[in-house]
């Protein structure tokens, strides 16, 4: 852990910058994934409730030596609950499989416009936060006008935004508009989620020269770019080698070789049209 940098949060709490990522990962692998993931030395897990795992992630941090205060639990408010009664229901159904009393951070998974109920799912954040079941609260694919309407109409500015991010697709305007409002920005899909980033051409030159393997150079950009990272790989040495960037650095021209492989194209969702729930 002393390795890893904090950052702090507009709330003054202090998150990892590197985190341990469980989309997509069984129910039934994930106990074992976030143990190898704890004895690696992550100490941030993001969960959701859509993932169908918060149980296994309650299971292994319940077995772990690792105590609960040094630990960094994230889950996310799936799309169906939106709304102040659903969402303060469907937290206690998150504690419950987590087996925690206070969570780390709560966020709403996708804004879902169409629907306009993000504003209501906010107070019930606020809420929770204020009788201290959760220590922060945040939001998730949240664009400019949605982040400014919350922070029109209601009370808590979001800790964090967790949005996909990567060098294909470096969201500069997002990161620019969270640094001026205290916002944290959380990269996810941050290798490119295996479609071919980790295999581009500038990337790979970065890596040769640097002597480290493409994720790490992604990953290690990631970290300079002041950005809260959690790449998800079931596999114990990935989970290791994704967890190494932490002596080493990309210099001015690193970065540049970098910069060429952004095609502003997202991998993801479009969150403007989003609407699954
Ligand atoms: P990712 O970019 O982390 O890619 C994961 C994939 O990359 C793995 O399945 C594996 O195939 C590959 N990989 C991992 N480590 C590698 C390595 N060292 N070398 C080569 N390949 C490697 O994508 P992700 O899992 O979609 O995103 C990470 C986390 O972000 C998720 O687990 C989840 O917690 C979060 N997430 C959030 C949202 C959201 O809407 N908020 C959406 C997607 C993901």
């Amino acid at each position: 852990m002393s390795t890893v940098p904090s950052l702090v949060m507009n709330n003054g709490l202090q998150i990892p910058q590197i985190g341990f990522g469980v989309f997509l990962v069984p129910p039934e692998e994930t106990q074992e994934a976030v143990t190898e993931a704890l004895k690696t030395g992550y100490r941030l897990i993001d969960t959701a409730q859509g993932y169908r795992n918060e149980e296994g992630v309650g299971a292994a941090i319940a077995q772990s030596d690792v105590p609960l205060d040094e630990l960094f639990i994230t889950t996310k408010l799936t799309n169906s609950e939106q709304g102040y009664d659903n969402a303060l229901t469907a937290f206690d159904g998150s504690m419950k499989k987590l087996g925690i009393e206070v969570l780390d951070l709560f966020l709403i998974h996708w804004p879902l416009p169409m629907f306009d109920q993000y504003v209501e799912t906010w107070r019930a954040l606020e809420k929770l936060l204020s009788e201290g079941r959760v220590r922060s609260i945040g939001v998730s694919n949240f664009e400019i006008p949605h982040l400014q309407r919350l922070m029109a109409e209601t009370d808590v500015t979001p800790a964090i935004n967790q949005v996909e991010l990567h060098p294909q697709f470096p969201q500069e305007e997002l990161r620019e508009f969270h640094a001026e409002h205290g916002i944290l920005t959380e990269s996810w899909g941050p290798l490119g989620q295996g479609k071919g980033l980790l295999e581009d051409p500038s990337i790979v030159e970065v890596a040769r020269r640097k002597d480290r393997t493409p994720a790490q150079v992604v990953l290690r950009w990631h970290i300079q770019v002041g950005c809260v990272v959690i790449p998800k790989s079931v596999r114990p040495e990935r989970m290791r080698e994704n967890f190494d960037i932490f002596d080493f650095e990309l210099d001015d021209a690193d970065m540049a070789e970098i910069s060429k492989v952004r095609t502003g194209q997202r991998l993801g969702a479009d969150p403007n049209v989003f609407a699954m729930r």
